[in-house]
């Protein structure tokens, strides 16, 4: 083998975990391979949609209904369209499979940054409580770690990435340090107001988000320009991706090489000195299979992805995981379970109208059995996410009169939707499949997961409670729904791999390194053991700086 097969470290991903996976070792001395199955798009450069009208998008960025039928009947459910399409995965290239009656969207990247091109940017710290609660409740999976042990990484993460937010003081709802907070709109502050008099100890709150307020010039980003125009990938940088924050870092130090089109499908594994001796890749442009080593293997693949590539890591003839001496490997798969609203008018405010396209909105953090079970038919919580604006005035007649129609605006309207907790389950899982595989001999991945009576319940009492929050603060022809849960929908997929204490009911230690393999860290969603109800990404970043910090300190000591 030559020496440029050999690093010090491989990092398998380039998403939100996986870049700051990269950044965060070669900042501390190791040459890193990042490895991504997606094509590369550089910053800039790669956005050819960025600033871009509709009318200058194809299609007037509308997906045609031939493609999403043929090639995104997946990804469309994680809003893709003509101008960021090559930011996501084409389902047709690369299939997955189902059992009957548990449908799962397993919404995918298609390019290097991975997920971080096209997330929602909303960013949230876990609570105290939520490292708790598993074990509070009974349930099997008690974290082995707590929020003093994230909460100085979180600090680090928000303060390099840039988050705004506004400082609330909420037990069950952590402060981040923030940047400014995005402004609330007249109608947005209108309801704060009323809604926060008429339920006491609900909030209504400036939503946290990795989009900056505030110029960041050492790293070349510039604050938001509320365009809200994100998932076309922002030039300015303005907004938190692999390519505008992560990756530069990590190539400025010089110890990076970054390799696209790198299809990882297994990892080689010494059972004598229990270590990761080997990381397999298939280059998707020629075909040719290649091995690369290195002291340490940070697994980033996003959730389900690191499990599929750890469940196809075995000895020849045998069905069982290196990494799977538990048993739990597969197991206690999670999502959010969402799609359920409620959305109403505001009255009178007539001589306002929105200014600028702010991206994100408002946040009603969790109210739900905080602190405990209050007796309310389900355990955990959701949030909800929602913003007011006025649409344009549906036009009148045709001609002259149309276009004056067009001119005017419509009432304020508030709508908004809720995320909430899905709790663990061993038997919702996800096992490769036993003889379909895809174009690179890697088994298909199967998924059996669903959403129980306690998620099911949740969502009830979320629907509910959005539609009596809105009536009660003075909304008119307020309108809630529940449409069909999947998981997976709320691309916050989770577990499979989680930590724990115990080596017998785990895969992963209080580090993100496999109980199996000490140079082996899985630090993305993968290795959650349950999943709060707020956005997860945030806290994928902090343990993957923390692990990163860890397996530093490891090989030094070694
Ligand atoms: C539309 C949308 C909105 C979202 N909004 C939010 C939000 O507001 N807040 C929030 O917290 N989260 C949000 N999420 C979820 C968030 O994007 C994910 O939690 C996060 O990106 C996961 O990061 P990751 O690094 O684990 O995975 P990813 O970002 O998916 O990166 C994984 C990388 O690994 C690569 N990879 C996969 N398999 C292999 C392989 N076999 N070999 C080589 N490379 C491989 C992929 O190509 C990819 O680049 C949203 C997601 C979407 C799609
Ligand atoms: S809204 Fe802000 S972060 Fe999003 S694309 Fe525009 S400038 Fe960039």
């Amino acid at each position: 083998m030559t020496s440029t097969n050999r690093f010090d470290a491989i990092v398998i991903g380039s998403g939100v975990s996986g870049g700051f996976a990269a950044k965060e070792l070669t900042e501390k001395g190791l040459r890193v391979l990042m490895l991504d199955r997606g094509v590369m798009v550089e910053h800039g450069e790669g956005y050819p949609y960025d600033g871009k009208p509709a009318y200058e998008i194809p299609a007037r960025n509308m997906m045609p209904k031939s493609l999403v039928e043929n090639d995104y009947f997946i990804s469309q459910h994680g809003y893709v369209a003509p101008s960021n399409r090559r930011f996501y995965n084409d389902d047709r290239l690369n299939p997955y499979a189902y059992d009957e009656g548990s449908k799962f969207y397993w919404i995918r990247p298609g390019a290097v940054g991975g997920k971080s091109l096209i997330w929602g940017r909303w960013s949230f710290r876990w609570a105290p409580e939520d490292f708790a609660a598993n074990k509070r409740d009974g349930i099997d999976g008690e974290w082995p770690i707590g929020y003093d042990d994230v909460a100085p990484w979180y600090s680090y993460i928000e303060k390099y990435i840039g988050v705004s937010g506004s400082r609330e003081n909420l037990p069950y709802l952590p402060d981040s340090e923030f940047q400014p907070p995005m402004p609330m709109n007249v109608a947005e502050k209108w309801l704060k107001q009323r809604l926060e008099t008429q339920f006491p100890g609900r909030k209504l709150i400036n939503t946290r988000l990795s989009n900056l307020t505030e110029d960041k010039p050492e790293q070349g980003r510039t604050r938001c320009q509320v365009r809200n125009q994100c998932g076309n990938g922002c030039s300015f940088g303005a907004y938190f991706s692999t390519q505008a924050v992560t990756l530069p870092a990590a190539r400025a130090t010089g110890r990076l090489t970054l390799q696209s089109d790198a299809v990882v499908t297994n990892l080689d594994y010494d059972p004598a000195t229990k270590r990761v001796t080997g990381v397999r890749y298939i280059d998707a442009k020629t075909g040719q299979a290649q091995t690369v080593e290195a002291d340490l293997v940070f697994l980033c693949a996003s959730a389900m992805a690191s499990v599929q590539l750890l469940m196809n890591s075995r000895a020849p003839g045998s069905e069982r995981s290196y990494f799977d001496e538990s048993g739990t490997l597969g197991g206690y798969v999670m999502d959010h379970i969402f799609r359920v609203g409620a959305e109403g008018e505001i009255p009178g405010m007539q001589e306002y109208i929105e200014y600028g396209r702010r991206p994100g909105g408002v946040y009603i953090p969790r109210f739900r059995n905080i602190g405990g079970d209050e007796g309310v038919g389900f355990s955990r919580g959701y949030g909800y996410q929602g913003g007011a604006r006025r649409d344009p005035a549906a036009p009148v007649g045709f001609g002259a009169s149309m276009k004056q129609g067009m001119r005017k605006y419509g009432p304020w309207k508030f709508s908004m939707g809720a995320f909430g907790e899905c709790l663990p389950y061993k038997d919702n899982r996800v096992s490769l499949h036993p003889s379909k595989v895809d174009r690179f001999g890697v088994p298909l991945m199967r998924f059996d997961v669903r959403f129980r009576n306690n998620e099911l319940k949740m969502m009830a009492d979320a629907r509910v409670q959005g539609e009596a929050m809105l009536k009660a603060a003075g909304l008119t022809n307020v309108i809630s729904w529940e449409n069909e849960h999947v998981p997976g929908d709320a691309i916050h997929e989770m577990g499979g791999a989680r930590m724990g204490t115990d080596p017998r009911s785990s895969v992963l230690n209080s580090w993100s390194q496999a109980h199996a393999a000490a140079n082996l860290y899985v630090t993305d969603g993968a290795q959650m053991a349950s999943v709060s109800c707020v956005n997860p990404s945030l806290t994928f970043m902090a343990l993957t700086a923390r692990a990163a910090d860890h397996a530093v300190k490891q090989m030094r000591q070694a």
